[in-house]
């Protein structure tokens, strides 16, 4: 067995919701910890997947997954050959970092920030070089660029970046696409729809540089997160390279089917992305009033900083609510829930913090 493999700390998945409570026991647990989509998913995927027809089971699904490549295409003006799918964006990190990265490559990364990008370069043995984000959370570009070097071949901008759902906009990103002209940067928008500070048009630069990958996933504001389908967008000839080295059938027939009624069903987005801001300014306001410091959230979740936060997330957890703790020390990642829960969740921490 390769050396690097051993010494590998493997990413811990949530362990499902029904063990974990009877584990606690528990009567209600809400799982605020992954980001998942609290208003469930389109009922036009209910009906799409029942209606999918078994009698297919046998036959091997379409490698191209060709009418949703062709549907994404004409939503954002791509040519179809741009696109490459996934199981959902955990294969598409492990297959851009195969691809991509040698042993003594480096990459890029903004930390804190998703844990697969370093994960999977551990996986590769190349290095990972990290350059922390600035005081509001956002992502130090110049410090970036002063870490770019001879031997970088990645650089992951997660955005809005988990945990710490801030926001870069569009005309910071593609200044700094601009300046790493040989670099392939990596842009991964797995919350980019519950964006709204502006109209994100990053779709845009994939034609115009062709270092730039747009990720994206079905996992989130579709809240697909089950049927494990993705894609990203590349320059046409990066993608052939991409197509290479993906499984032939890695995107089952059910997961097709699903994302083709999610991703036409506009309309449940619409709504999911409304409730979200909504709910996600009442979050803003509790957190004010109270004192507490987060970062300024584009996405559905909030990164919050408490002392002794381990604590809190042990009471909030016998109260039935999974937040995400040890991304930081003393900070803890909040996925915004319904009003309810929301409202529940404002209750408890107020109770806590005068307990
Ligand atoms: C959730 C998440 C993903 C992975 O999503 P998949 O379910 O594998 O598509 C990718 N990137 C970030 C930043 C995420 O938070």
């Amino acid at each position: 067995m390769r050396e690097v493999i051993k010494k590998l700390q493997p990413y811990v998945p949530e362990k499902p919701l029904e063990i974990l409570k009877d584990e606690l026991g528990l009567k209600k647990l809400v799982r605020l910890s992954a980001n998942e989509n609290p208003y469930g998913t389109s009922p036009k995927v209910k009906k799409a997947v029942i209606d999918w027809t078994y009698e297919q089971s046998n036959r091997y699904p379409d490698g191209n997954a060709s009418e949703l490549r062709q549907l994404i295409a004409k939503r954002f003006s791509l040519d179809p050959k741009q696109i490459v799918f996934s199981v959902g964006l955990d294969e598409m990190i492990a297959m851009l970092s195969r691809v991509f990265l040698e042993p003594g490559d480096e990459e890029l990364i903004s930390t804190p920030t998703f844990s697969e990008y370093a994960l999977n370069a551990e996986i590769e043995e190349a290095s990972i070089k990290k350059v922390p984000v600035l005081n509001n959370g956002g992502i130090d570009f110049s410090g970036m660029l002063e870490a770019v070097n001879s031997k970088t071949k990645l650089i992951w901008l997660c955005n809005p970046n988990n945990p710490t759902g801030t926001y870069e906009t569009t005309a910071d990103i593609e200044k700094f696409i601009q300046q790493v002209p040989n670099k392939l940067v990596l842009i991964d928008e797995a919350y980019i729809d519950f964006v709204d500070q502006e109209k994100p048009s990053t779709m845009e630069l994939t034609k115009k540089y062709p270092n730039v990958v747009v990720m994206r996933t079905f996992s989130k504001v579709y809240g697909l997160a089950n049927f494990r389908i993705g894609y990203s967008v590349f320059a046409k000839q990066i993608a052939e390279q991409m197509q290479k080295v993906r499984l032939p059938y890695n995107v089952n027939s059910i997961a097709q089917v699903a994302a083709k009624a999610a991703f036409e069903d506009q309309n449940f987005v619409d709504q999911v992305v409304q409730k979200n801001s909504e709910q996600r300014i009442s979050l803003e306001r509790f957190f004010n009033r109270l004192e507490i410091k987060y970062y300024q959230s584009q996405a559905n979740f909030i990164f919050f900083k408490y002392p002794e936060a381990e604590k809190l997330a042990n009471y909030l957890l016998q109260n039935g609510y999974l937040l995400r703790t040890e991304l930081k020390k003393d900070w803890l990642r909040l996925t915004i829930g319904t009003k309810e829960d929301n409202q529940e969740i404002q209750k408890l921490i107020e109770n806590y913090g005068r307990e």
